[in-house]
């Protein structure tokens, strides 16, 4: 099928070029001039693990960029929409998703022949039919329905894993306003016929992203918030609390040959610094604000916000227990990609330590394998300094925080042996086996 995907960033991109390598003509739409021509010479502008070899072997053949919208609408058959959605303080900010709206429906006014429109973005219920659907009929002096086919189709993929969740999903929601268009959504996934598929409304597909999303985010702010309280009990550690509770066989199922199956779900039910990232975030505190506009009070949600935003500082505090002022400390930050394989630092926990440590004069050298660039562009050029290896980082360090569960910094613990100094090492992933580690603070542990 001949599709166009509008909003060339770390979701679209990745739907594009993925769909593209399995057999679909597409071409991806932006209005960031750079990015297009980065992206048609075989450059992710992101760094996303195997995007860059993927893209290589579809550009110019299945795949292209580009930045003329009206003839990627007239050119394809069914549009994806894949632009921002932030949190602009106080709800969702559709403004890209209206504008995009805007734009299509006046190509589809002078198109001939059917056209659908799908939502990916993830948006608040409702959206797609009361937002995106009346401003298409609107601009194109048509009828949905009739003349194009309107539909949301979330996506679940996870940045650092964003190529291997899309090509073997999980699960696929097709949500449509009529038969015609799911049945349009269910040709473009076609090509992932063993994954399990929804077919629903817009409405309840735009649900279940929120709903997914939010309970992630509970599970962590959760584990996190038992984390707290470990620490405040005395010699009581989370990750031994934690893997007493992941033992349950509810979470963890024994199979009829004894073995025991450990999800990866796990992972949410784990305490650490805190969640970042462009999503968990941004869409909790939309969903707050649709609920509460709706007369709910959304609790436990507001408590979710509320208990990550304190969570970094849990690593200010454990500095403050060692040290009287961070004036003048020479603090080592590795990580600062709010997750490993990525380059995102949207919402990371690790910036807000940074501005944190800032705030009080403390002396900053940073470390990450791929996010540097990112950093610079979200904190300023020379904010702090920064490292080229994880040696280099620590090296005259007080303290060592680690911010992200990058694999390398598993091997801290030989790379501090030969450090006379041994400054403390606050793991603020649990990533680390602490036996050899002269002084160690962890989130979760007292
Ligand atoms: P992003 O900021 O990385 O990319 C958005 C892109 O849209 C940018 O390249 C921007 O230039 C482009 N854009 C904005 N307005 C445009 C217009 N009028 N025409 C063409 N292009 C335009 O955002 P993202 O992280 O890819 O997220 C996009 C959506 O996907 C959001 O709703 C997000 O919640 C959702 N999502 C993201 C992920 C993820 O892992 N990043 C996963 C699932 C869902």
């Amino acid at each position: 099928m001949k599709i166009s995907v509008v909003g060339t960033g770390y979701m679209g991109l990745v739907s594009g070029v993925c769909l593209a390598s399995k057999g679909h003509d597409v071409i991806c739409v932006d209005v960031v001039q750079d990015k297009v021509d980065l992206i048609n010479n075989g450059v992710p502008p992101i760094y996303e693990n195997g995007l860059k070899e993927l893209l290589q072997s579809v550009v110019g053949k299945s795949f292209q960029a580009s930045t003329s919208f009206k003839e990627s609408i007239l050119n394809t058959e069914l549009s994806l929409i894949a632009v921002d959605t932030p949190f602009d303080g106080f709800s969702i900010d559709l403004k890209y998703i209206r504008q995009v709206a805007h734009q299509i429906g006046e190509v589809l006014k002078g198109k001939n022949g059917y056209h659908t429109i799908i939502v990916k973005s993830t948006v608040v219920p409702g959206t797609t039919e009361e937002v995106v659907l009346p401003i298409l009929e609107e601009q194109s002096c048509k009828t949905a329905g009739i003349d194009f086919g309107v539909g949301m189709n979330p996506e679940f993929l996870r940045e650092g894993e964003a190529i291997a969740d899309f090509m073997d999903p999980d699960r696929i929601v097709l949500g449509g306003i009529d038969e015609k268009t799911i049945g349009k959504l269910d040709e473009v996934y076609a090509v992932f016929p063993n994954s399990d598929k929804i077919r629903t409304s817009p409405r309840t597909a735009e649900m279940i992203k929120y709903t997914a999303n939010s309970l992630l985010a509970t599970l962590i702010s959760f584990s996190n918030e038992m984390g707290n309280l470990c620490a405040a009990i005395g010699n009581v550690d989370v990750v031994e609390v934690m893997r007493g509770v992941h033992l349950d066989k509810r979470f963890s199922p024994i199979l009829e040959s004894g073995e025991r199956v450990f999800p990866s779900s796990l992972s949410f039910l784990a305490a650490g610094c805190g969640f970042g990232g462009s999503c968990l975030t941004k869409d909790v505190k939309a969903l707050i604000k649709y609920g509460e506009d709706r007369g709910r009070d959304m609790a436990i949600l507001k408590s979710v916000i509320e208990t990550n935003r304190h969570q970094p500082f849990e690593m200010i505090r454990l500095i403050k227990k060692h040290f009287l002022a961070l004036k003048g400390l020479k603090v080592s930050v590795l990580g600062l990609a709010f997750k490993p394989g990525t380059d995102d630092v949207r919402e990371s926990a690790s910036l807000a330590v940074i501005k944190a440590l800032k705030d009080e004069d403390a002396i900053i050298s940073a470390f990450d394998p791929i996010a540097r660039e990112e950093t610079e562009k979200a904190l300023g050029l020379n904010a702090i300094s920064y490292a080229d290896s994880l040696e280099d980082c620590i090296r005259g360090a007080d303290v060592i925080l680690l911010m992200t569960s990058w694999p390398q910094f598993k091997d801290l613990p030989q790379v501090l042996e030969k450090d006379s100094l041994a400054p403390l090492l606050i793991d603020g992933r649990r990533l680390i086996d602490n036996t050899f580690v002269k002084k160690y603070e962890g989130i979760g542990l007292s």
